[in-house]
């Protein structure tokens, strides 16, 4: 390391008050997005300060501007509002704004030293005749220091968030080749992160800077309530066990918490009824609570009043609470993805925390019949095909299931990392006794066949 100042960290200092980089790999990021060499892909997850990535860059370019595409008015806003308070020049082109705002904000753009330096569109903008025109002359005076596509996973089909106009800014990139495009989002998977590159048409080689998956305080496992005698029983050990339920010297909101993750909302309220009656104060979360009972049953979980929620996947989305010491799937996950993201809402604190699959035969049978039926009953080719995907998502699960494979090497693969280290860490089941899985899952098929 040299002892020279170094002008980014001064620059992070000056401009955004931060006293360093959020992470390595964010400021990995930023050095590379500062040189303005090629195109950069950046996939961390919600909270680890992406913007950054680009604003610092856009800043320190001095004379141009940055555009920055991002699918909503209120995100923008946001970002605009922030960065006004740090003196940053930010202004918006959208649809909603007044015939002489957009004067104003155009005016700038087109002086010879512009004070704008992040200029926030739409995507639907990007086709209008007006943006064309500005952004030719943009780019003419070499104005333009980055493109940049923040939550790109909506130009993805395979994503959960797609907007059709955001496919309108890969011709964009045709026609402005020697620009700098910066594509941001918080989804890992491989699949999404391909084709955010092809429908962008970012320019090889993209130096991608993402979060590896691998979260070496999550212990998985996968047990089969075919090879036990009293599943609710063996779950209520579990949960016992991991969340030391009979230590009160916490504060309730510290207290260790967990969730049991079910396929429909009648097995959320079997799940809390017999996790109640051996005595684990629990309760059901779906999405046939009225909106009062679901935010209060949530708030509860969240203070710590009962340590115990049994819910169907739609709860957890924003849901930000580090002393989760243990998530369970009663039955099976949907895909590889889902059960990466509904697990992972264990041990955000950084403790040692387990993530577990409840599989058994009569869950497994019922997603594979439900999601063979989409396939053939789909109308159209495309929804044939979505159904398709998402089939093959689900056999994914099977096979994570059914095979002695290390749980985090499929993770590691299904989202393009490096191998994780778990062998040596023995943060998994297989991991730790290969030989034991193996018995567990012949001990399994062989009760298929009955
Ligand atoms: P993301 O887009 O990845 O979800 P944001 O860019 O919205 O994340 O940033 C999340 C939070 O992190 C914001 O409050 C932001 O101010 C903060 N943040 C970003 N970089 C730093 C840093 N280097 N130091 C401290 N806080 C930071
Ligand atoms: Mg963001
Ligand atoms: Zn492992």
């Amino acid at each position: 390391m040299s002892k020279e100042p170094d002008l980014l960290f001064t620059q992070l200092k000056d401009h955004f008050g931060h006293n360093q980089f959020k992470s390595k790999l964010q400021e990995q990021a930023i050095r590379a997005i500062v040189k303005r060499k090629g195109d950069v892909f950046v996939s961390m997850p919600t909270g680890s300060g992406k913007s950054l990535c680009f604003q610092l860059p856009a800043v320190v370019c001095k004379d141009k501007v940055a555009l920055v595409f991002s699918p909503l008015l209120a995100l923008m806003k946001d970002q605009i509002d922030h960065l006004t308070k740090l003196k940053i020049v930010a202004n918006s082109i959208n649809s909603k704004m007044s015939g002489g705002d957009r004067k104003t904000v155009v005016q700038d753009l087109r002086s010879i030293r512009p004070d704008t330096r992040l200029l926030y569109i739409t995507p639907e903008q990007a086709s209008t005749e007006f943006f064309q025109s500005l952004l030719q002359d943009l780019h003419r005076q070499k104005k333009v220091s980055y493109i940049v596509v923040d939550e790109a996973h909506c130009v993805s089909q395979w994503g959960h968030d797609f907007r059709p106009d955001y496919l309108k800014l890969g011709r964009l990139r045709q026609a402005y080749p020697d620009i700098p495009w910066i594509a941001l989002t918080a989804t890992a998977s491989k699949q999404v992160a391909k084709d955010i590159m092809k429908q962008l048409s970012l320019r090889q080689p993209v130096e991608t800077f993402k979060t590896p998956c691998f979260r070496k305080n999550l212990f998985y496992d996968v047990v089969f309530q075919d090879n036990m005698r009293d599943p609710f029983s063996h779950l209520a050990e579990f949960i016992k066990d991991t969340l030391k339920l009979e230590d009160t010297s916490k504060k309730p909101s510290e207290r260790d918490s967990g969730i049991i993750y079910c396929r429909t909302r009648e097995m959320t309220d079997s799940v809390a009824k017999s996790l109640i009656a051996k005595g684990i104060p629990a309760a059901a979360y779906h999405a046939g609570l009225n909106d009062r009972d679901r935010v209060q049953v949530q708030e509860d979980w969240m203070k710590g009043i009962f340590p115990v929620i049994s819910a169907t996947v739609s709860f957890g989305m924003g849901v930000d609470k580090g002393s989760v010491r243990l998530v369970a799937h009663w039955g099976v996950p949907q895909s590889i993805a889902g059960y990466y993201q509904e697990s992972g809402r264990a041990g955000r604190d950084g403790k040692m925390s387990r993530c577990r699959i409840y599989y058994s035969k009569q869950e497994r049978n019922a997603v594979d019949f439900l999601l063979r039926k989409d396939v053939s009953h789909a109308k159209t080719e495309g929804k044939k095909e979505k159904a398709k995907v998402s089939y093959q998502s689900f056999e994914k699960v099977v096979n994570y299931c059914q095979e002695a494979k290390c749980r985090h090497s499929v993770f590691a693969e299904y989202f393009n990392d490096d191998p994780p280290s778990c062998k040596m860490l023995k943060v998994c089941d297989v991991c730790q006794d290969k030989n034991a899985v193996e018995k567990q899952i012949e001990e399994f098929i062989s009760h298929l066949g009955s």
